[in-house]
């Protein structure tokens, strides 16, 4: 073999070997993707329409301000060398405490005229997890999920028992009050008023997936729901496999969308297990997801991120507010249906 043969027959290895990595054509990803990242968070805020004619170029300006700060919380754990698992739990609890998003404080109302909170997380490492479903009392949903997956032999806790758990290991509680914001009171009204919720009824949750400097994958959701539920309800956001999944290697997965869909497709664990076991790239994986799930009749989004921290955003609904930050210096805020 001669000299000149060797570096092309070593280019050519490269190009076959990156191909199971590489984002898919036209994806917000495949410029991202040129650098491998020491650390990388992506981010969502929910799904939905959300079009641009319909939000004020002040009401934008604050979502993204929100996206960014959720981004940097995350991005300020991973530069420090912390693990993936603390990032995405720094992420959305900034988004839980803002009231721009159905999550923690600013959360949608229930028929019953409450909130009951839902949040999952899931470690990568060794695929623990920890999640509550109809919480009422716990200011920081996400924090009660973590204190599961780390302070208790369960998965899943809920309604009072995950409430109870979450006040035993010393989490701050609130009034249900605490998370009542005066448009979502309206909301819930028009939806009891019209027996119709229109799709922004529907959505709004937030999650995060991250990989850290030693490769560690994680993912986090937390969310009100949907408006006017009923009293017991629980969607995708707090099912391991629906709404969160992360397993070092594969994938790390957080949805947002018509929870119900989500749960009958299973989507986070499809998509993880479509990468792991049919090679799909993290793109046609979450493709195949939302296609079962739009043909069951549901809508919605994911954010996925692979293995070598490669990432994408998929979703089937008018926009998704979504972010991402990493090692390189990159950084983005998208709203809406196209690049924006
Ligand atoms: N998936 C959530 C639920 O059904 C709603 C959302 O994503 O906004 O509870």
């Amino acid at each position: 073999m001669t000299r000149a043969i060797i570096p092309l027959l070593l280019s050519l290895m490269i190009v076959a070997c990156g191909s199971e990595t590489v984002a898919e054509p036209g994806s917000e990803a495949a410029a991202a993707e040129a650098e491998t990242p020491e650390w990388r968070i992506v981010i969502h805020g929910g799904a939905g329409v959300i079009l641009r004619e319909n939000l004020s170029d002040e009401q934008e300006a604050d979502y993204r301000a929100a996206l960014e700060v959720a981004l940097d919380a995350g991005a300020e754990v991973l530069k420090e060398g912390g693990t993936s698992v603390d990032a995405v739990q720094a992420a959305v609890l900034t988004m839980e405490d803002n009231t721009l998003f159905n999550a923690g404080k600013g959360a949608v109302l229930t028929a019953a005229r409450e909130h009951e909170l839902d949040a999952s997380i899931m470690d990568g490492r060794d695929r623990n997890a920890g999640s509550v479903a109809g919480v009422k009392h716990v200011k920081n949903p996400i924090l009660a999920a973590r204190a599961v997956m780390d302070h208790s032999e369960h998965v899943m806790f809920a309604a009072q028992g995950a409430d109870d758990f979450a006040e035993s290991v010393g989490l701050e509680t609130v009034e249900n009050s605490y998370f009542t914001t005066e448009r979502r009171v309206k909301a819930l009204d028009r939806v009891l008023e019209t027996r119709s919720r229109t799709d922004a009824d529907r959505h709004g949750t937030v999650g995060a997936v991250a990989i850290d400097k030693d490769g560690n994958l994680a993912a986090a959701t937390t969310t009100g729901g949907m408006t006017a539920k009923a009293p017991g309800r629980v969607g995708d956001s707090p099912l391991i496999g629906a709404a969160t999944y992360a397993q070092n290697g594969v994938c790390a997965v957080s949805a947002t969308g018509h929870g119900e869909y989500f749960i009958r497709v299973g989507v986070a664990k499809t998509i993880c297990t479509r990468v792991e076991l049919a090679g799909d790239s993290i793109g046609a994986a979450a493709e195949n997801a939302l296609d079962q799930v739009a043909d069951l009749g549901g809508d919605g989004g994911v954010i996925v991120m692979g293995g070598e921290g490669q990432y994408d955003y998929v979703f089937n609904s008018k926009g998704m507010y979504r972010g991402m930050m990493d090692s390189t210096g990159a950084v983005e805020t998208a709203i809406f249906e196209k690049k924006d």
